[in-house]
């Protein structure tokens, strides 16, 4: 079965170039129907938190990026970790080196001296004299000759030499294996087809590729992914605001928009932006894949937001907007459905974030005037259109925009004014503030005993 894997180090939340990563990971995977496993890469204990890998799996759920094998834990295959170091060892592909760090860091020193690339000189390679007592760590023979080509599905072939690699330490001097080792062991464990993963992975393939060969393991096949980089050139970090998948939850991006975004961010298909979840299964393939890095646009990912916004189900939409109500502690257990308010607001914003906050009118009692609006619509003159107002649409018996409608019209005929003179003040005195989608769905929204009491009080 073709297999791939999203392998996160867990120090950390789920950065949205993991989640690209995963993305292309999972959609290979599905296109294919092929296995997509999620290994936890936790050997660094000093870094790895039980906290990151829930904020990673919380923004996979997020995503719906669903795994079909694992979590598979690192720190729980130790065993196995050891027993291919062994097998290495006692098939002469590996052996023990008792250089002390400080030696090491000589070696360094005279190579730089002789203008060379530092390199660990393979002086134990050979040697059996093992002192007793004494720590070691255990060295991959990397072979001296010849080189390495990856034939890489995204760059195409890369050719490494073999001088250009040293031997690798695989075990450290208390057993414990390296980055390199255990990526080698897990994708050939786990029978991974596909490695696909971020090009700052790329020098260590060479070194895992020699390793595998060693242990006559299948290869698996490689696809590197270019860096995101920020708006400055920059790989994309913190510096440039929010780089965690759940921020941008709270952000009030949803998570189709999010996907959407990120599945075009390093892969085309034509000049098509927008890509359902199955058409991205359909569609997505690794020849699209740009060779070159990618820059982070929130400008774009607001308008594939707002897209979503205004083309999904009114009802799911919602249930996200839901979240942002009740997290800017909004109680919507009275007033219209939601639905409704998505269908009126999903213009008028950029996120669900921005639309929770001008949509609260509908649940509460605003507490007071937006105040440029009040001093511009509710002044003196505002006071009459506005009784006016309140007794005709008091007095409707079927509450609909069409007849709110007409109770405006209707009073701007009786005073003889322009329309603008009923809305404005009438705008302001049912939301508190001078922007809103249209009066007659707003009002409508809203309950007639509600509209009318606060109407009174822009009057009082
Ligand atoms: N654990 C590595 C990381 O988070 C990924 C390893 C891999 O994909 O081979 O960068």
């Amino acid at each position: 079965t073709l297999t791939t894997r999203f392998a996160p180090s867990p120090t950390g939340y789920l950065h949205v170039g993991g989640a690209r990563t995963a993305l292309y990971s999972w959609l290979f995977a599905k296109k294919n129907g092929g296995d997509f496993v999620l290994r936890i890469e936790d050997t660094d204990l000093e870094r790895s938190t039980q906290a990151s890998v829930d904020a990673i799996m919380d923004g996979m759920n997020w995503l719906k990026l669903d795994w079909n094998l694992g979590p598979f834990y690192q720190t729980k295959r130790f065993d196995r970790y050891k027993e291919v170091i062994q097998q290495l060892l006692d098939n002469g592909h590996a052996y023990r080196c008792y250089c002390t760090p400080e030696e090491v860091e000589l070696m360094r020193e005279e190579q730089r001296a002789k203008g060379e690339k530092p390199r660990y000189n393979g002086m134990w390679r050979e040697r059996t004299d093992y002192p007793a007592d004494k720590p070691y760590v255990i060295r991959f023979k990397n072979p001296l000759d010849g080189s390495v080509i990856i034939e890489d599905l995204v760059k195409g072939n890369i050719e490494i030499s073999n001088k250009e690699l040293d031997d690798l330490i695989i075990a450290r001097s208390d057993g414990s294996p390296t980055y390199n080792l255990t990526v080698v062991v897990d994708d050939w464990d786990m029978k991974i087809t596909h490695v696909i993963r971020g090009d700052d992975h790329v020098n260590n393939t060479p070194r895992q590729i020699n390793i595998l060969k060693a242990l006559g393991a299948p290869l698996p096949k490689y696809a590197h992914i270019p860096m995101i980089l920020g708006d400055d050139g920059k790989r994309l970090s913190k510096r440039h605001g929010a780089v965690g998948v759940m921020q941008y939850r709270d952000d009030g991006y949803l998570p189709e928009a999010l996907l959407n975004y990120l599945v075009r961010l390093g892969w085309s298909h034509g000049d098509q932006e927008i890509f359902s979840r199955d058409e991205m299964i359909e569609l997505f393939d690794l020849s699209g894949c740009n060779r070159a890095p990618s820059a982070f646009n929130t400008e774009k990912l607001i308008w594939v937001n707002q897209h979503y916004m205004k083309s999904l189900d009114p009802e799911y939409v919602a249930s996200h907007l839901q979240w942002h109500m009740d997290e800017q502690g909004i109680n919507t257990d009275n007033g219209p459905a939601l639905s409704e308010v998505v269908k009126v607001q999903a213009d008028r914003v950029k996120t669900l974030k921005e639309m929770a906050q001008i949509s609260r009118y509908f649940y509460e009692e605003y507490q007071e005037f937006d105040e440029k609006a009040a001093k511009k619509h509710l002044r003196g003159v505002a006071k009459e259109p506005l009784k006016l107002v309140k007794t005709k649409l008091a007095a409707i018996s079927e509450w609909t925009p069409e007849n709110i409608q007409a109770a405006i019209n209707g009073t701007a005929d009786e005073l003889e004014v322009g329309m603008g003179k009923v809305g404005m003040p009438l705008r302001v005195a049912a939301t508190g503030g001078g922007n809103s989608p249209s009066l007659d769905v707003t009002l409508a929204l809203l309950a007639p005993a509600q509209v009318v009491s606060r109407i009174e009080k822009a009057i009082a």
